[in-house]
């Protein structure tokens, strides 16, 4: 299994993700997302709202604000219930999450300090900023520390607009904040991250069946973007560490190169939101049946994953070393074409100007329809490299044959290596057949 540092590492060498604001030391567990790992990210959060909302008659999508009234966080729970068990050693200060730690633990995990550790308290996750000029109490608002409570204060609206009858859900990707006591593995716990999240509003009698789908639909999306199904399992919660708005939960985790650890949560929220939001702001949140005549709060479940953390398995998942006949080594990200930052690169044999000609007008036509790269700089070899590094499926090589001779250029395939001459007419259907396929 690959490590963490050499995905870092990869990471970092071929512009998928850089330290945060790292000319000046990096600000600690925030990260950027560089040219190819934001097109990862965005490919990745394409799939799964063409998955999740496009292709659903039952799903909306709606992109709410990340500031919202504070009065929300009062209502949702998470002001007096969003917390994790801080403890802090009295001798190096460093503080950990109690609930991470293993069990019985009094003295400091770090084994040159083994100071004592103070009783736990209860840390409330949410950052807190003020809005206007005058920083007091009353200006006091929350960055969100998940996106679907816009989606709640928005389940009337959304009703509303689209006749949409229960049931049916909205969906939402967008940042959201938690000030975490311990962050870290990379990308996999930050402070700052993005999420995707649908709720689900149901007949309260049919919330148990409908966990049950979520889960079955949120595994084969893993696979879908080429997550291997040994690398994935199901974990229940236990009762003391579900979220204080869950009746039920569910993880579903990845095997990374630590361990396993979650990457999304599939969460049973019965009726608390929709319930608290109508008693604490007045309004009429249910939903009235014409066909049974009942009226009643909607339940709400909810898939709950993160982008960031995907990108993280989908890069562990990808990563292979392979040995070469001529004793070399190659490294490649075996990425499912659907989800590649790249799909085809484009590489002209030299720069002489013919073939300079040819490949930029096919590189134009053929970025219309799939994500390309044109490269001509160095060897053919070196340039195969850094494409199977960077996971791009189909490299075209442009030679002096194809504008003297034979209008064919060279399809090599990432996986096998195989290389065939194919006309440059057939070029769309053969890329077309081939991403379909591998
Ligand atoms: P954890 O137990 O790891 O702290 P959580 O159970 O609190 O996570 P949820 O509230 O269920 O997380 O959020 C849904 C998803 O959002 C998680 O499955 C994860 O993919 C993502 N997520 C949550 N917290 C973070 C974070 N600090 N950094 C990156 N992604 C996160």
């Amino acid at each position: 299994m690959v490590t963490l540092e050499t995905i870092v590492s990869l990471a970092k060498r071929r512009g998928f993700v850089f330290q945060g604001s790292e000319i000046y030391g990096g600000l600690r567990s925030v990260w950027d997302f560089g040219p190819l790992g934001i097109e990862l990210k965005r490919t990745i959060k394409d799939a799964w709202w063409k998955y999740m909302i496009q292709e659903r008659e039952d799903i909306e999508g709606i992109d709410t604000a990340i500031l919202m009234h504070p009065a929300v966080w009062q209502a949702s729970g998470h002001v007096s219930g969003f917390t994790d068990p801080l403890v802090e050693c009295k001798t190096c200060h460093n503080r950990y999450r109690e609930d991470q730690l293993s069990s019985n633990l009094s003295k400091c995990p770090d084994k040159d300090c083994d100071g004592d550790l103070t009783e736990s308290r209860q840390f409330n996750l949410m950052f807190q900023t003020h809005m206007g000029p005058i920083q007091d109490e009353g200006s006091k608002i929350f960055l969100r520390p998940e996106t679907a409570q816009g989606i709640f204060v928005n389940f009337e609206n959304v009703m509303t607009a689209t006749r949409k009858k229960i049931p049916f859900g909205i969906g939402q990707i967008g940042k959201s904040f938690r000030n975490e006591i311990t962050p870290g593995n990379f990308i996999f716990r930050t402070r700052e991250f993005e999420q995707m999240e649908m709720e689900f509003f149901c007949e309260p009698n049919k919330a148990d069946d409908w966990f049950e789908y979520w889960i079955d639909f949120s595994l084969k999306w893993f696979q879908i973007i080429g997550l291997e199904k040994k690398n994935l399992r199901k974990r229940e919660h236990s009762e003391d560490e579900r979220p204080h708005y869950a009746k039920a939960a569910l993880d579903i985790e990845y095997q990374f190169p630590w361990g396993w650890g979650e990457l999304e949560t599939i969460n049973n929220r019965s009726d608390h939101d929709l319930k608290n939001h109508a008693e604490k702001s007045g309004k009429d949140l249910s939903f009235f049946d014409e066909d049974s005549k009942e009226r009643y709060i909607p339940w709400v479940v909810e898939p709950a994953m993160g982008a960031d953390r995907t990108v993280l398995a989908v890069l562990c998942d990808a990563y292979r070393e392979e040995d070469l006949e001529n004793k070399d080594k190659r490294v490649l990200l075996k990425f499912n074409p659907i989800i590649s930052p790249v799909q085809v690169a484009i590489l002209p044999l030299s720069k002489n100007e013919k073939l300079a000609k040819f490949s930029s007008d096919l590189y134009q036509k053929l970025k219309k329809s799939f994500r390309c790269q044109f490269d001509v700089t160095q060897s053919i070899g070196k340039r195969y490299r850094r494409q199977d590094e960077i996971g791009t499926p189909i490299c075209l090589t442009i030679d002096f044959d194809t504008v003297e001779k034979d209008n064919c250029v060279t399809l090599r395939h990432r996986d096998t290596m195989e290389q065939i001459r194919i006309n440059v007419k057939n070029v769309e259907k053969e890329i077309e057949n081939l991403l379909a396929n591998f």
